[in-house]
């Protein structure tokens, strides 16, 4: 069973603590029933109660907490494979819940990478306390542009400063015990993070920006004091602690759609299942079917991918920072997939997705946000075109990563280095897994994949289209592509998982990959030999019927029933 189900999840990849995290959010979600949940987003309350659970039962404060910080608490480490979970469940019932924990995460970033051992010690307290924690990065007029940031720091002398300037989208910054603040010294011109607090009467809480449950703020700061104790990181270090904090929470977007879907998944099966329209039940229809596996095989593929990332993640180091192209695209192809299953649903599920009493009608909407968030998709692909070369012709020697459940703190996350040098990265072969099956729908995107390396070496793109966004993105998403099936196949090796189920996924893989292609050969600036190789790399899937009977059988319509919200 690789999609979650709240009714049957054991957890028993994980240690009894964090097990017992797990059961008890879901039971606090299932408790309260889908009528609350849907009140409540549709009257927009603020999940007091939620952060009440919270703290009673320590929960960021165990999953948040570095081990080096805790204070008594032996549980608490920041160990991703839980902290994934935890995701996958907040998802699930409501991104706007998901939120609160997320921009909590952004806020601890600085914190924990700076210098300043005493908000350290001060935070490992907050959380046990219940507080949650915010992100002040962006600004109203500067977007991704974080070199535009325009909050000063002003410096007093005698380790005093003043602070002044507005942040905009910032969650949790109307409650957060820190919200810790990017901006600028306006002497040195050196950036810099600070912690600033919601309480205090130079802190003007302007709005919340969005008609959510969730509060993403707008806040002002004028002649706010700051002390060198409020400091976090100066220079060089604040810049890389802001996108290496990124590098952490981008993570968490990935599996957030997985919550998402997976619900809405289970919600339109009951539906489609029990729905019957000229004597016939939806879900003999031919289309219907062809809907539900393709939204399976994506689903289960978007997870399969996140977990191996997660491997490579959790066992970064200085010499190993594979994580830089995998965690984007558990940021970017992972929801954009996400937006595709929720549209399949959605069409299969029709009226029924527009009503007030589904979860469907909220997955809908929030399923949108997290291609946006931590940076859009474009600012994710902008970034890993950079990989794209030393991916494909320059791969390094690396030891085998396995399987990363162990209950370890991952402390490298905190001590990521310099955000430079990322042309120089390099990558274990992608053939070692691609040569480790003999698939049909395997080889055949084996071959697209080297028509693709050949239009690389034979029609490299030239100086104006390294130039090109618009040719870059869609260049990025065929590279996407294949370092996606990649790890999905390092999965199905490692979980000795079904062949039907990984030639299905490549089924829409080989179908993906053929769009890509024909978009690329209708971009303006594609060359004639360019265009040459996109038509060699349109291919058909193998069509097997009886796979994808036996996956529709066994692994979708059996679904059905399997998981409903508590009323
Ligand atoms: C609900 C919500 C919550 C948020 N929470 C927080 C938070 O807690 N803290 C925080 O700091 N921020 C937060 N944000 C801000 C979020 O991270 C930004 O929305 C995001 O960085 C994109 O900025 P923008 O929307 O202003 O787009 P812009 O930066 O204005 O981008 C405009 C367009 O240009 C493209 N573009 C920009 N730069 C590049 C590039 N280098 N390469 C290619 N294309 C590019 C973009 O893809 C986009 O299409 C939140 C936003 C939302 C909507």
């Amino acid at each position: 069973m690789i999609l979650f189900n709240p009714k049957t999840a054991d957890f028993d990849h994980l240690d009894p603590a964090s097990r017992a995290i797990m059961k008890k959010t879901i039971d606090y979600f299932e408790t309260r029933g889908k009528k609350q949940l849907k009140s409540d987003y549709h009257e927009r309350v603020w999940y007091d109660d939620f952060l009440d659970f919270i703290r009673e039962n320590q929960i960021f404060s165990t999953l948040l907490t570095p081990a080096k910080y805790r204070r008594g608490n032996k549980e608490a480490r920041w160990d991703t494979r839980r902290i994934c979970d935890f995701n996958e469940i907040l998802g699930f019932y409501n991104l706007a819940h998901w939120y609160t924990w997320q921009v909590s995460i952004l806020g601890l970033g600085p914190i924990w990478m700076g210098s300043n051992e005493k908000i350290k010690e001060k935070t490992a307290r907050l959380l046990e306390e219940g507080h949650i924690f915010a992100f002040g990065l962006s600004e109203k007029t500067h977007g991704a542009d974080l070199y535009s940031s325009d909050m000063s720091l002003t410096p007093l002398g005698d380790g005093k400063y003043v602070a002044d300037g507005g942040k905009y989208y910032i969650g949790n910054a109307n409650k957060a015990g820190i919200v810790s603040t990017f901006g600028k010294n306006t002497e040195t011109d050196e950036y810099v993070f600070f912690a600033a607090d919601p309480e205090h009467e130079n802190y003007d809480l302007v709005q919340n920006v969005v008609d959510w449950e969730g509060y993403v703020a707008e806040y002002g700061l004028s002649g706010y004091p700051i002390t060198d104790e409020d400091i976090m990181s100066t220079g060089r270090a604040a810049w890389d602690s802001a996108l290496n904090t990124i590098n952490v929470g981008k993570f968490n977007l990935g599996w957030a759609a997985i919550g998402i879907c997976t619900h809405a998944f289970y919600e339109g099966l009951n539906h489609a299942a029990g729905r019957n329209l000229y004597g016939k039940w939806v879900t003999d229809f031919p289309h219907i079917r062809q809907m539900f596996v393709d939204a399976y095989t994506r689903l289960t593929a978007m997870k399969l991918f996140s977990q191996r990332a997660a491997d490579y993640f959790r066992s970064a180091s200085r010499e190993d920072r594979r994580y830089l192209l995998y965690n984007p695209m558990v940021k970017m192809k992972v929801p954009t997939q996400g937006e595709e299953v929720i549209n399949l649903i959605w069409d299969v599920i029709a009226a029924r997705g527009f009503e007030k009493d589904v979860y469907f009608e909220m997955a809908a909407v929030d399923i949108r946000a997290l291609p946006k968030l931590e940076g859009t998709v474009h600012v994710n692909m902008a970034l890993i075109i950079k990989f794209m070369a030393n991916y494909f012709f320059n791969p390094g020697q690396f030891p085998e990563i396995g399987k990363r459940d162990d209950a370890a703190c991952d402390e490298f996350l905190f001590d990521q280095g310099e955000t430079r040098g990322l042309g120089k990265i390099q990558f274990h072969d992608p053939a070692l897994a691609y040569d480790s099956v003999d698939l049909p729908n395997i080889n055949i995107f084996k071959e697209q994949i080297k028509v693709l390396k050949e239009m690389l070496i034979s029609a490299t793109p030239d100086k104006e289209q390294a130039k090109n966004m618009d040719f870059l993105l869609n260049l990025g998403e065929l590279f996407t592509l294949v370092a996606y099936g990649q790890l999905i196949i390092e999965k199905f090796n490692m979980e000795k998982l079904e062949a039907d189920l990984l030639e299905q996924i490549f089924d829409f893989m080989i179908r993906d990959f053929s769009k890509f292609a024909l978009t690329l050969y209708s971009k303006p600036d594609t060359s004639e030999v360019q265009m040459g190789f996109c038509m060699d790399m349109i291919k058909k899937p193998v069509m097997d019927k009886d796979r994808f009977d036996r996956i529709w059988e066994k692994q979708v319509i059996s679904l059905k029933d399997s998981y409903e919200m508590n009323p």
